[in-house]
């Protein structure tokens, strides 16, 4: 039987770090300011920004939002970006994606200033975590590694396999993994006999966005499961990529969907804000 990375409870831990590093900023009359893009009115999108607001409320991170309608033009959002770049009351932001049709996303996020870049995802960020200059790291794939070390699992020297290769969560997680010494294999859609490959993983972190798509034949006796996958159903309730039931009485550790990556995500958003303060303060 497995045990289950709870991202609820280390969420709970770097949530309670972030409000201590917040109220230490504070102290010091530097106020901590995660500022948002909201543009159009996707539902998901909507509720993904309302529990970003949330989030931060919760501990002493002041956040604004900025909500443009679905048609704004294009230059009307860079002229935003370029302003939060200049503006010294804003430790951080992000474009809350994905974008309406339309719109561009990439220009925009390229155009971020790094040291605000929150979500992690801009060219200048993703280069410089490949090169291993200081970053701000996409936040998932460091919710994934946070929750392997929170859990006292060895990275280093071990076989990790990553399903998927997206520049989300795939290729960063490489990225990540590699800098904690573990030897990585990336797979994706054209990867030859995937469960033959994922069988080697003593670390296996499934981001391929197919709903409940690994199961025990994917998976080594006693390997520690990552499924960062979100499917909602439809009788209501969420599932990720991997077949709980079946892989895990195969694992020694796995997580779950909800309860996994999904609080770990949104926790690192807050960790990467307040870090984003942080390395201003020190110039
Ligand atoms: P994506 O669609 O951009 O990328 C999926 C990747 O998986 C691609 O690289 C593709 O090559 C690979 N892939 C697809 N089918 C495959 C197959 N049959 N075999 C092997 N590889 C395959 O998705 P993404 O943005 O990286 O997100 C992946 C999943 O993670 C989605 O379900 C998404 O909703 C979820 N997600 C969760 C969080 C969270 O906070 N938990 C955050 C981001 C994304």
């Amino acid at each position: 039987m497995a045990k289950i990375l709870d991202g609820k409870a280390a969420a709970v831990e770097v949530r309670s770090e972030v409000a201590s590093e917040v109220a230490s900023l504070k102290e010091q009359g530097l106020p901590v300011r995660l500022d948002v893009v909201l543009v159009g009115e996707d539902p998901a999108s909507v509720t993904y920004v309302a529990s970003k607001e949330r989030d931060s409320e919760e501990v002493g991170i002041e956040s604004r939002v900025h909500r443009f309608p679905a048609d704004v033009a294009q230059e009307d959002l860079a002229a935003l970006v370029e302003a939060l770049n200049k503006d010294e009351a804003v430790s951080g932001f992000f474009i809350q994606l994905p974008l309406p049709d339309g719109l561009d996303a990439m220009p925009l996020i390229s155009s971020i200033d790094p040291s605000r870049d929150v979500d992690g995802l801009s060219p200048e960020s993703a280069g410089r975590l490949t090169v291993g200059l200081p970053s701000l790291l996409p936040c998932t794939p460091h919710g994934v590694v946070q929750l392997l070390k929170r859990n006292d699992i060895e990275i280093s020297g071990q076989d990790a396999v990553v399903i998927g290769r997206s520049n989300l969560v795939g290729k960063p997680l490489v990225q990540l993994l590699l800098r904690e010494n573990a030897t990585v294999t990336v797979c994706h859609s054209r990867t030859r006999d995937l469960p033959e490959v994922a069988r080697r993983a003593d670390i296996l972190v499934v981001a391929a966005g197919r709903r409940e798509m690994v199961g025990a034949e994917h998976v080594k006796e006693g390997a520690a499961v990552v499924d960062v996958g979100i499917h909602r159903k439809e009788e209501g309730g969420l599932v990720g990529d991997v077949r709980f039931d079946e892989v895990e009485p195969k694992a020694a550790w796995i997580s779950p969907v909800p309860g996994g990556v999904g609080p770990m995500t949104r926790a690192m958003l807050l960790h990467n804000t307040v870090t984003a303060a942080q390395m201003r303060q020190q110039g």
